[in-house]
């Protein structure tokens, strides 16, 4: 399963990964006990059944069955093969590996164009921050963002660059450094002349904003214009390291903020990002030019279940807010939109007034997303005009038919009836009347998620057969302990009754035999079905005292081995009573003598 990387390098990557640090990179865990949990990115849910033992570098999801060690969880998210796993662990930290060829052919091209792309990427980006930098070109793209209150460190943090009004600044540079261009201008970086053949530069005449993919990799640009020109904002296209629906802009700067506020700012930019966060407002996002994606909502709330969104006051920002709203309240958010006052961006208030009322003044005073939309409503609407005022209370009771929150809406229908001074139980009407129209219409939608719920963690147990329990923590023993496998290898040996336990079982007893010592997480890597290593992890995961006696080990090697006799007498138990049934009390007599012996014998071979 290794590939070509030395066994010892894996296990040194190992020995010095966390898998709480590398899970942490996905999902929000909260310390409960001796484990994490969180919400599994494997499967949805809106109650954490997603663990993460630090003690035994294992996760374990108990919703889905899903689990492994740090390996397995990157090849799951990430869809890596081993290798990269292990390589992407060893960049982490710091562990440098011989260069590894793949033997498939396929994925070994596959990786290097990416590579190529990445390199090509990277290359660019530090060509652009060069040239705004340190170039006379760059003069004017500094004035510019100088002018807009980007300090120099804003700068260095996001990598802004300029791409100078040249038709072969990057492609001279690229072609240089021997980069095939065909590859490069299809990742939209360069683009090719009909008539001859020749690339030229895409970006001219642009600050640059490199976009990254979540783990800090530059994957795309997005490019503004200087002064007049069209378009304004130039993007790279989508590519298979690059669709912005799955990305959010500042993401890997600012994933850890979010976490340990427990709270995301969702902006609209890239400037509004880069003002935020320079001015010391770190836990904010912006999605890439597009209205939030399903994706995107489920990224952020891995990270945090509280999301403000503070969008630009225009009609466009307002709509995109109420439409974000929805798709991370989907997601299971919870979800306040903040008002910008006087028509100003974010970006317009932190530099006029600062981070600190910016927090304070805007986001703190940020209304409920059913708030939010009933001043929408209201806004230019007359409502003393009887016509505007019934449009005006069908849309807020529309709006409060969605909500799947049994206290909001009676909140909301209760204002609704004091403001208008209409009956209560007439608005309760209309509003099922609209909760029926709008379940008929949208009945394949996801279920709306209750916020509430996951507080109530609990993890339903399962009824197995005491033998199947038996095999269970056996193994789960085993595992944790040298003595307690070899005692078993003894006595059972490879008659577990489930193939599933026979295997894991033998995986063991060879593990222990190549002179390893009792490590779970070092343990599953050796296990190629993964349908062995769900299994494996959720042993590891079972809640047992640290020392087992001999007695209890008995028990229940004994439990593992009278099954299959067990199941023979359960049989005998049928004949007899069959015999009986046609009368036949001698045959009936001498197997009931044959089933006394059976079970004497059980008795006697303990
Ligand atoms: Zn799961």
């Amino acid at each position: 399963m290794s590939g070509r990387i030395p066994e010892e390098k894996i296990e040194a990557i190992r020995r010095s990964t966390d898998i709480v640090d590398v899970i942490s990179d996905y999902v929000q865990l909260k310390k409960q006990g001796r484990n994490f949990f969180g919400l599994c990115p494997f499967h949805g849910e809106s109650t954490p059944s997603f663990s993460v033992a630090p003690d035994k570098q294992i996760y374990h999801c108990f919703g889905c069955g899903a689990g492994g060690n740090a390996f397995s969880f990157l090849m799951e998210i990430e869809g890596y093969n081993f290798v990269e796993a292990v390589q992407s662990l060893g960049q982490k930290s710091g562990i440098d590996l011989p260069e590894v060829q793949e033997n498939q052919s396929g994925s070994a091209k596959t990786n290097s164009e990416n590579d190529t792309i990445y390199k090509a990427h990277d290359f660019l980006t530090k060509l652009y921050n060069h040239c705004m930098v340190k170039t006379p070109e760059g003069e004017q793209a500094r004035a510019y963002l100088n002018e807009r209150g980007f300090t120099k460190e804003m700068i260095e943090k996001f990598q802004l660059g300029f791409a100078p009004d040249s038709w072969d600044y990057a492609t001279s540079y690229l072609e240089k450094r021997n980069y095939p261009l065909a590859k490069v201008a299809d990742a939209g970086l360069l683009a090719k002349r009909e008539f001859d053949g020749k690339y030229f530069d895409r970006f001219r005449n642009r600050i640059m904003f490199p976009i990254w993919d979540p783990k800090g990799r530059p994957v795309a640009f997005g490019g503004r214009i200087i002064g007049d020109g069209e378009p304004k904002y130039l993007n790279s296209p989508e590519t298979k390291l690059f669709q912005k629906g799955k990305f959010l802009y500042g993401f890997h700067l600012t994933r850890s903020a979010i976490r340990l506020k427990d709270q995301a700012i969702l902006l609209e930019g890239y400037v509004d990002v880069i003002t935020a966060y320079g001015n010391g407002v770190q836990n904010v996002v912006a999605s890439l030019g597009t209205a939030l994606t399903k994706d995107q909502a489920k990224l952020l709330r891995r990270q945090t279940e509280s999301v403000v969104i503070c969008y630009d006051s225009d009609k466009a920002g307002t709509n995109a807010a109420t439409r974000a709203a929805d798709e991370l309240m989907e997601a299971g958010c919870y979800v306040r939109i903040a008002k910008m006052p006087g028509g100003l961006d974010p970006d317009d208030y932190i530099r006029t007034y600062g981070a600190e009322r910016f927090e304070k003044d805007v986001i703190g005073a940020a209304s409920t997303v059913m708030a939010f939309k009933m001043e929408v409503f209201r806004s230019g609407k007359n409502l003393s005009d009887e016509g505007e005022r019934i449009r005006y209370i069908e849309e807020v009771l529309k709006e409060i038919s969605r909500l799947p929150n049994a206290v909001e809406r009676d909140h909301y229908l209760r204002q609704l009836a004091e403001e208008f001074s209409l009956s209560l139980d007439a608005l309760k009407q209309q509003v099922s009347q609209f909760f029926k129209e709008g379940k008929k219409s949208k009945d394949n939608a996801p279920p709306k998620r209750d916020n509430n719920a996951r507080k109530n963690f609990y993890v339903k147990k399962k009824l197995l057969p005491a033998f199947q329990n038996a095999e269970r923590i056996l193994l789960a023993y085993m595992m944790r302990d040298l003595e307690v496998a070899e005692k078993v290898q003894e006595e059972v040996g490879g008659s577990f009754n489930i193939d599933e336990h026979s295997a894991i079982a033998a995986y063991l007893y060879s593990f222990y035999a190549n002179g390893h010592e009792a490590d779970v997480s070092q343990f599953m890597e050796q296990l190629t079905d993964p349908n062995l290593v769900k299994i494996a992890s959720e042993l590891a995961m079972m809640d047992l005292n640290n020392d087992v006696s001999d007695k209890e080990l008995h028990d229940y090697i004994r439990q593992v081995l009278n099954y299959p006799e067990w199941i023979k007498i359960e049989e005998r138990e049928k004949e007899k009573k069959e015999a009986e049934m046609k009368q036949d009390f001698v045959q009936a007599a001498k197997i009931a003598m044959e089933i006394l012996e059976m079970k004497k014998n059980l008795k006697n071979s303990f």
